[in-house]
């Protein structure tokens, strides 16, 4: 096995950091390291090794036998199988819902035979620029589990077969004890008789087979609105993980990411766009029509206009996500000096080349600054 790298030092945190500082520690790298996210080549990588650095390091047990023996506490017993085997959707689930406000910590502390509400579920939809500026509904596939109609989650056939678990007398956990070269090792885990609920069933529901839900392939409605940013993320209510005893699903959260488009850039409600023009209409002056997302409008480029000079076309932009306004588009000219004239155009330069000789030219002008 390669030489491991120090947890604390893989979360930038102390040996004597608290669980908050690490769970901050872990949730910062996890997203800055999010193989959605980052596309940088060890990004994976990264993200594993953060991943199984605040495994042990949030767990309060594995966290005191790796202080005490370091790696080996867990390449000796086996307990860790070295970080594999983790949910993308379960991780990001954990960021985009009720995540930040206790997510994290009620993991552990949750009550063994409460209703409880599902985790929230994670995705990322890709949508064209177009369908960002003006809205889109999307419909996906995907399985829900709803909670069975007939038990109303419970999994038994009545209330009277819901018995308390006789292994962990209905705490829904149980401490093992685990004898290694280090010393025996104390741990709690999730009871296997009842899954942790804390009760087994004596005689099951028939529709839902006792598991309390029943899977549904559905058509979820995803709705986006007009002026959405690659990003934002929408909320679906209730179709996250199922809860658990009754308690309802999570919720789906659906992260935005908005197609480039080949002219047009968005900033804000406001959109950028570059068109070229020729040198004799930037002298002369002339009148485009420059194509906007509503379509094309008609500009005026005055006589003497310079390289990169920026026109507003005001309302042209995106529609505000939360009002009715709209940004505005702004048409950055880019003048195109000719690499090559015809014998016809060459005369005619040279001509007003000869015209404007009685003057200075404009790099006279410049360089008697100098003198
Ligand atoms: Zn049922
Ligand atoms: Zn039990």
């Amino acid at each position: 096995m390669a030489q491991k790298k120090d947890y604390y030092e893989i979360l930038g945190v102390n040996k004597s950091a608290s669980d908050a500082e690490i769970k901050k520690a872990y949730r910062k790298l996890a997203k800055q390291y999010h193989p959605d996210v980052n596309k940088s080549e060890d990004a994976s990588e990264k993200f594993k090794e953060v991943q199984e650095a605040y495994d042990i390091l949030s767990d309060s047990t594995k966290r005191a036998q790796y202080d005490q023996y370091g790696h080996a506490a867990f390449d000796q017993s086996g307990g860790f199988g070295g970080g594999a085997g983790f949910d993308m959707g379960d991780i990001f689930s954990q960021f985009f819902g009720g995540g930040f406000g206790g997510g994290f910590g009620g993991g552990s502390r949750r009550t063994a035979s409460g209703p409880r509400q599902g985790d929230n579920r994670f995705m990322t939809m890709r949508i064209d620029f177009m369908e960002a500026v003006f809205g889109v509904d999307k419909t996906v596939k995907m399985t829900v589990d709803e909670t069975c109609t007939v038990c109303h989650g419970s999994g038994a056939h009545s209330r009277e077969d819901i018995k308390t678990c006789s292994r962990c007398g209905g705490s829904g956990h149980v401490t093992t004890q685990q004898r290694t070269p280090f010393g025996v090792f104390e741990s709690t885990g999730v009871c296997p008789d009842c899954s942790g609920t804390g009760k087994t069933i004596a005689r099951k529901c028939e529709n839902c087979h006792g598991h309390g839900y029943v899977s549904k392939r559905v058509d979820v409605e995803i709705h986006v609105p007009a002026g959405i940013v690659s990003g934002q993320q929408l909320r679906v209510s209730g179709k996250g993980e199922r809860g658990a005893n009754g308690g309802p699903n999570g919720d789906l959260y659906v992260e935005i990411v908005v197609n480039p488009h080949k002219h047009f850039v968005r900033e804000g409600n406001n959109i950028n766009v570059s068109i070229p023009i020729s040198a004799v209409d930037a002298i002369l002056g002339t009148q485009v029509d420059v194509p906007t997302v509503h379509g094309d409008v008609s500009l005026t480029i005055p006589a003497g206009t310079q390289p990169n000079t920026r026109f507003r076309l005001r309302g042209k932009g995106v529609k505000d996500l939360r009002s009715d306004n709209y940004g505005d588009q702004y048409v950055e000219v880019k003048v195109e000096v000719p690499k090559k004239l015809n014998r016809e155009e060459k005369s005619l330069f040279e001509k007003i080349k000869q015209a404007e000789g009685k003057n200075d030219s404009v790099f006279e002008r410049f360089k008697k600054n100098f003198k």
